[in-house]
């Protein structure tokens, strides 16, 4: 490190710097187990061996950090664990130490704790500038807090301290911290309610993105708080007096606005600083919350109060538990100046939010599920907020803007009728409230009862509003014109997704017609009438062969073309395949026979006047078991009673057998040799054939060269079934032949 660029620079930011011992007076006071305080005593000693000879970018030793963060814990009253994580969160990343030795010398707890740390600290700041990178990187911080709440006190007391010594780096990680902090760390700990580390965080923020506003501020706050230090110690002094005399405990603080949010009233919401009245606020804190209400009636009938200025928090507690009374009054001077009333325990939920509510217990186990369940259950966001992290579904874009417009910019907080309290950002609606009870409530809902009226969905919801949502089964549901309405991301997505849902619907009723239609219209081509159609079809083994579970996913199914309309007719053998030969075939005179005359085959019962061919599809010859097909009008078909094509006719079956005196006739047959390719194969079969008498109408050949083998399609005459068996069986004799196929077309 340079050293001109140390000298520069003020130790710790200008801040006071802590030692082990400060951080020690402080849970001292609370944590008096000595196991307990062993173990933080011996987190510091580990964090201090391994960080020695490191330093900080500000120059002083590193293990300034880890006290600065764990003092940040204390404060807050921390337990053992927390503080103990807050010595070592730097240590597995910036060290040799692994989480195997942290679990090991410290326990499950501080690992859990450290280890999550360190995998948002490998996230560090990271120079991309696409926002998609961005935001994926803060889902995963998002992720890695919503696990464990104590992962988050920890994480921002180091941003804080990071924050205060901001002035070592460059400006332009300056700039990308302090714009990580507002995006991320900030709402984090506005929603937890940790007031006093939001505001130092924002302030901090804010003096490096825009250095000349800070600066402008500070200075204006400065002369107000100078010109009115009269104005404000007599206005105390005249309160004070009044409650003494109506013998109400109290004691009395004055603070200033931040200057955070005096810059969001001057340049986002464009008052004067004039026009801020609460620059300067008196805080009032008593015992009980009648105090509370017993000094707001004083205060009014004192002074003149500003009308629309009265706020009652105790009432209504924000979603962060904050809980105050706040009033603007005119002072006797003319000044006016807010004024806060709460109890001591308000004032410490104020300050410190979820950690006052989970400050460490003496003698009570910490219990992490146990305290996950109940910070649920107090904060009703966090639930929201683990859930949204945990859905791996949304890109982190939509991640980063659900969590930003539905939790960090929820500020309407809206009662269901039971009392149950809803927050909802600015301009949310009843459809984004039904969301928020339920899925199937949104999608049902047809309209809000809102303080016992009945109203529109559109309706804008205010805080305090009591909202019921009317719902109907025949709702039409889900529409494109309540994504309009819809303010809330998760109510969105969830009508989005309706809406989807919907058109994929529709559109399979339509595949079902269509699907429907086209089978209709292949059966109707092999003669099956289309009632008939889903009785063929809606049985278990052609939907289990095609994979469908029900006759509607079948047709959806062949809409697809998948399987096309074909295949199911091959399926359920009903493809009159042969019909348009068996025309040819009959027409042709010469291969047309009567019964009486010069055909080989009777029909039995004595059907005569019928023409009856020999099916081409399966040649018989003498010999084979046959059947005959009757064919509308045209004649007999005399099949072989095992070709496939005709077992599923059985109505048009007839008995038929061979002539038994059928003279010297022969008949054509194709078979199939399959070998192995090798010289002279083709003559050896010729001559065997030729061995038998017979002779060939048809050779074809076909050579595999991938496997060195061949196909060799014969047309054989063959007088009857026995001479074509013992060919068969010779010529599965010669060399190399591996089978013989008899085809059926
Ligand atoms: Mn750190």
């Amino acid at each position: 490190m340079a050293k001109e660029e140390v000298k520069k620079l003020v130790p710790n930011g200008g801040y006071p710097m802590h030692t082990f011992d400060d951080v020690k007076d402080i849970y001292y006071l609370y944590i008096s187990n000595p196991e307990d305080r062993a173990l933080i005593e011996k987190a510091y000693l580990l964090a201090k061996g391994k960080h020695e000879n490191q330093f900080r970018r500000s120059g002083e030793p590193y293990i300034q950090h880890p006290i600065e963060v764990a003092y940040i814990i204390a404060k807050l009253q921390g337990g053992p664990a927390t503080i103990a994580s807050g010595f070592l969160h730097d240590v597995v990343e910036d060290t040799d130490v692994t989480i195997e030795e942290i679990q090991r010398d410290f326990g499950e707890d501080v690992a859990k704790i450290v280890d999550a740390l360190t995998k948002i600290q490998r996230l560090k700041l990271s120079k991309r500038t696409e926002a998609e990178f961005e935001a994926e990187d803060h889902r995963k911080i998002f992720l890695g807090m919503a696990q464990d709440v104590r992962v988050i006190i920890v994480k921002l007391a180091d941003r804080v301290h990071n924050m205060r010594t901001l002035d070592a780096l460059k400006p332009e990680r300056q700039i990308a911290l302090a714009q990580e902090t507002l995006d991320v760390f900030v709402p984090i700990a506005h929603r937890l309610g940790i007031n006093n580390l939001q505001s130092e965080l924002q302030d901090l923020s804010l003096k490096y993105l825009e250095p000349d506003a800070y600066k402008e501020i500070l200075k204006l706050v400065d002369e107000k708080c100078e010109n009115r230090t009269e104005s404000l110690s007599s206005l105390k002094k005249r309160v004070a007096d009044i409650l003494f005399e109506h013998k109400i405990p109290f004691r009395m603080e004055s603070r200033v606005k931040s200057i955070y949010s005096i810059y969001k009233k001057m340049f986002q919401k464009g008052h004067s600083f004039d026009d801020i009245y609460d620059v300067m606020a008196i805080r009032i804190i008593t015992e009980t919350e009648l105090n509370c209400y017993e000094i707001l009636g004083i205060i009014h009938s004192t002074y003149k109060p500003i009308p629309g200025r009265f706020k009652d928090y105790i009432a209504m507690p924000k979603p962060n538990m904050y809980q105050s009374l706040h009033t603007s009054i005119v002072s006797g001077d003319g000044q006016i100046y807010e004024i806060q009333i709460r109890t001591e325990e308000m004032d410490q939920v104020a300050e410190t939010g979820i950690a006052a509510h989970w400050k460490y217990k003496e003698g009570t186990h910490y219990n992490a599920k146990e305290e996950q369940k109940e910070i649920e259950e107090k904060l009703h966001w966090f639930r929201d907020f683990v859930s949204i992290s945990s859905n791996q579904t949304e890109g982190a874009k939509e991640y980063m803007d659900t969590l930003t417009s539905d939790i960090f910019g929820a500020n309407v907080y809206v009662f269901t009728p039971l009392g149950r309290v809803i927050d909802l950002p600015t301009g949310a609606t009843p459809l984004d409230f039904a969301y928020k009870i339920h899925t199937k409530v949104g999608d049902s809902a047809v309209g809000a009862i809102i303080n016992g009226m009945g109203v529109p969905l559109n309706t804008v919801l205010k805080t305090g509003d009591v909202c019921e949502i009317r719902t109907s089964k025949t709702a039409p549901g889900p529409n494109a014109s309540w994504l309009e309405i819809a303010k809330t991301a998760s109510a969105k997505g969830h009508i989005r997704r309706a809406i989807q849902k919907k058109e994929a619907e529709m559109m399979r009723e339509e595949n079902i017609r269509n699907g429907r239609q086209s089978v209709v219209e292949s059966f109707r081509a092999q003669g099956i009438e289309e009632d008939q159609v889903d009785g063929l079809l809606d049985n278990n083994n052609v939907l289990a062969e095609f994979g469908a579970k029900t006759l509607e996913d079948l047709y959806v199914a062949v809409a697809g073309k998948n399987p096309a309309p074909g295949a199911l007719v091959d399926y359920l053998g009903i493809r009159k395949k042969y019909e348009p030969d068996l025309n040819k075939l009959i027409k042709d005179p010469s291969k047309m026979r009567k019964d009486d005359d010069k055909s080989p085959v009777n029909v039995a019962g004595g059907v005569t006047n019928l023409a009856i061919a020999l099916a081409q599809c399966c040649n018989p010859v003498p010999g084979d078991p046959i059947v005959g097909y009757i064919t509308k009008g045209k004649g007999i078909t005399v099949h072989r009673k095992e070709c496939p094509n005709i077992s599923s006719s059985s109505k048009r079956l007839i008995d038929v057998n061979w002539k038994e005196d059928l003279g010297i006739g022969t008949y054509p047959v194709q078979i199939d040799v399959y070998s192995v390719d090798r010289p002279n194969l083709l003559s050896e079969l010729l001559s065997l054939i030729g061995a038998h008498s017979l002779t060939l109408s048809g050779v074809n050949g076909k050579a595999i060269p991938q496997n060195g083998t061949c196909v060799l399609s014969l047309t054989v005459n063959v007088p009857s079934a026995k001479t074509l068996e013992d060919v068969i069986q010779s010529l599965k004799g010669v060399r190399g032949v591996t089978s013989i196929q008899r085809i059926v077309h």
